[in-house]
């Protein structure tokens, strides 16, 4: 998955649940943010990688492949063990922001035909997880990644803007339906 894909899938829940009153809180979004491509640590060649070469080639060096640690469900479960001691201190809610965002990277990454392994280690390390079926997974960068990547980018923008959705689904589903009833009826119309 793409950085703007791991961003918008880690943000767009944020913006349904808070709707416009998620932007009074633009820390909190960027920590969701970083969060949700912080993972792809483990990978120089990565957005964040490139970006933290310092991070990333000594985790290489020790031996920590891509798709490992940094995205078995035990890497956020560690680090909210050491954020919660520190509840009620200011920056609490920024890493508990990007601990999400870790947790939403991962959801990504299982959306893409290659998956996670060993996801739930020690349980099942040689278990691959996966949301979709193989051959309906996404390909990393590939047409679909893009097309739902980007619808999820301005229902995610319409979201956050407070649009009405509920008036948008409407005209949506009219369009449908009168796209349907027109191509019924030209197919009557041919018989
Ligand atoms: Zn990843």
């Amino acid at each position: 998955m793409t950085v703007k894909g791991h961003m918008v899938l880690a943000l767009l829940p944020i913006a349904a649940v808070m709707g416009p009153e998620a932007l009074h809180h633009p820390v909190l979004l960027g920590a969701a943010a970083i969060g949700a491509v912080a993972p792809d640590i483990d990978e120089p060649g990565s957005y964040i990688g490139r970006r933290l070469p310092f991070l990333a080639y000594p985790l290489r060096w020790i031996g920590i492949k891509h798709r490992t640690l940094t995205h078995w469900l035990i890497f956020p479960l560690a680090l909210l063990l050491f954020a919660l001691p520190f509840r009620g201190e200011p920056w609490f809610p920024i890493t508990i922001a990007f601990i999400y965002g870790v947790f939403m990277h991962d959801i990504g990454d299982m959306l893409t035909k290659r998956g996670i392994r060993g996801f739930f280690w020690p349980l099942f390390p040689k278990m691959t997880t996966r949301f979709l079926p193989r051959p309906f997974a996404l390909h990393t960068g590939g047409w679909a990644e893009y097309l739902l990547v980007s619808i999820l980018i301005v229902l995610t923008g319409l979201l956050l803007i407070g649009a009405d959705m509920e008036g948008l689904l409407k005209i949506v589903k009219t369009a449908v339906v009168d796209m349907g009833r027109s191509f019924t009826e030209k197919g009557v119309a041919l018989f």
